[in-house]
């Protein structure tokens, strides 16, 4: 695999839409270091490949941040991403991680999607888990929320180092409801062929050959997918301003520095008393 990259796809004479999204690099940095448990961190690489899917199906720009949250003993899960594919994403957990379905692992709980686009109003999409698999619980979310018939396949290699977590996505256009619906039962059976190493190994066009070959589809230019976290000196430098001067010094006095580490991409923030004091003059 090359490049993490996102591709859309028409049908000449289908009423579905498809995507087609594969990951490693972005999804390696993100898990990189954390420790998760194995069902977490593939847990993550679904969220990962469901916020790139919704994020070029939605069609917005500015940001998008897609949360897992509940009872169970993965606390919340979130990818926070934008209408340019940039990723990144955390889990916390509360208690000791038994099982792999999103019921065993996040309990009773919400998905949560939250669009802020850079001009007009904030979106929130909120949808109860009311499946064992997340993609089970997006596939309802776009029925209820957009009464459109949604199907999507996800596979994912928690192999340190050489993680990978890819996924396949299709949709009705809300064109004629009949032929609209017929066209996605015969994608959906071809579809569900595909095999998790299929997913995972093939380069796009051979899966997208493989699967769709007789009904020709219409590929469009693919979009790139990267890890950034966004996190800064200066976006820390800004937090610490509300902790206050006192305290950061008390801080300094006590552990020699204040240390702060990103919780999304770990990276570490070090200031000492002169740092914290310019801050403050
Ligand atoms: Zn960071």
């Amino acid at each position: 695999m090359q490049q993490d990259l996102l591709h859309r796809y028409l049908f000449d004479k289908l009423d579905v839409r498809g995507e087609l999204v594969q990951i490693e690099h972005a999804y390696n940095e993100m898990i990189a270091n954390h420790n998760y448990p194995e069902p977490v961190k593939a847990l993550l690489g679904e969220l990962l490949v469901a916020t790139c899917l919704l994020t070029a199906t939605l069609k917005f720009e500015g940001e998008i941040a897609v949360q897992l949250q509940g009872d169970g003993p993965v606390k919340y899960a979130v990818i926070n991403g934008d209408d340019k594919q940039n990723m990144r994403g955390i889990a916390r957990m509360q208690s000791e991680v038994s099982g792999t379905t999103v019921k065993e692992l996040v309990g009773k709980g919400y998905m949560v999607i939250t669009i802020t686009p850079t001009k007009g109003e904030r979106y929130q999409g909120i949808v109860p888990l009311e499946h064992d698999t997340l993609s089970k619980c997006i596939e309802s979310y776009f029925e209820q929320s957009e009464q459109l018939k949604t199907r999507l396949w996800f596979a994912t290699d928690t192999t340190q180092g050489k993680a990978k977590a890819c996924g396949l996505f299709l949709q009705v256009l809300p064109v004629d409801k009949q032929k609209s619906i017929n066209d996605f039962t015969h994608l959906e059976a071809l579809s569900d062929t595909i095999k998790r190493e299929e997913l995972l190994e093939l380069d796009a066009n051979t899966v997208l050959t493989r699967l769709y070959h007789e009904d020709n589809p219409r590929v469009f230019d693919p979009q790139a997918i990267t890890f950034k976290c966004g996190c800064s000196r200066e976006k820390t430098i800004t937090a610490l301003v509300n902790v206050g001067q006192q305290a950061l010094l008390d801080d300094v006095a006590e552990n020699g520095a204040v240390n702060i580490s990103c919780h999304y991409c770990l990276k570490e923030y070090v200031f000492d008393e002169q740092d914290i004091k310019n801050i403050f003059n």
